[in-house]
């Protein structure tokens, strides 16, 4: 397994926003964790990504995260594209995509893969010059994605990728996302739009206040009846 997370508690102060969460992402899997506003799917990521302190297990290739700080965790291989983006948005597309590869050296790496997140949003080569809040909020999620992957996962952390943006660019990011996960990089995205999920995730995990609830392959939850009554709107 790339990441074991095992019986993994969260509290703000008195609220549990997390309650001993289990599960596993092997190389090169998409997991998806659905779950209603407020279930915990951001918690989780934060707390993997060690932006928020947690209680129980946390492996990577083998390693436990528990004892690192965030900024260690980037230079393991996980990488954290967040809700709401983060990006600065008074600086330029390009300058935001280098932000990710922040603590690397390797020239020639870096260079590949910019060419890499340009080959996968052609937008952004275009848009390279331009300050990022001039942009839509879908060519801001990808700006997000693409500074993600300047870290060069080898599991990237998703939060809501689709939220707030238009439908057609919506189908656009979670293709990408599909081939950023034949590119070899593991995902872990946590999204509410349970049908989009179901269709690329090959296994998905459903969180409900702070619990796993269900969990299996996408083709058995999208077979199961009360998955399709709950989240797909499906009688
Ligand atoms: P959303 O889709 O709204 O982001 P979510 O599934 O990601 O929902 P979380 O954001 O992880 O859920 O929140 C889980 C629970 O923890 C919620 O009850 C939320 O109110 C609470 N919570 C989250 N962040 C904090 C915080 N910084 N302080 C206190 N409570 C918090």
């Amino acid at each position: 397994m790339l990441l074991e997370v095992r019986d993994l508690s969260v509290s703000y102060g008195k609220a549990v926003a997390l309650e001993r969460v289990s599960l596993e992402v092997a190389r090169g899997e998409f997991v998806a964790v659905l779950g209603p506003n407020g279930a915990g799917k951001s918690t989780l990521l934060k707390a993997i990504s060690r932006a928020c302190p947690s209680t129980g297990t946390l492996r990577f290739a083998d390693e436990s995260l528990q004892a690192l700080p965030a900024h260690a965790v980037v230079g393991k291989g996980i990488c954290h594209c967040p809700e709401g983006r983060r990006l600065f948005p008074e600086l330029s597309v390009l300058k935001n995509l280098m932000l990710g590869a922040y603590l690397r050296k390797d020239r020639a790496g870096i260079e590949a893969d910019l060419a890499a997140v340009y080959e996968l949003f052609p937008v952004l080569r275009e848009r390279a010059p331009q300050v990022v809040s001039t942009l839509s909020g879908g060519q801001q999620q990808m700006v997000a994605i693409g500074r993600a992957l300047m870290g060069r996962p080898s599991l990237l952390l998703l939060d809501e990728p689709s939220v707030g943006i238009a439908h057609r660019l919506k189908l656009e990011i979670f293709d990408a996302i599909k081939r950023i996960q034949r590119r070899g990089t593991a995902i872990l995205m946590a999204e509410q739009d349970a049908q989009s999920a179901l269709r690329v995730a090959d296994r998905v995990y459903v969180l409900e206040h702070g619990q796993v609830g269900r969990s299996g392959t996408s083709a058995a939850l999208r077979a199961d009846d009360s998955i399709r009554q709950a989240y797909l709107g499906v009688d």
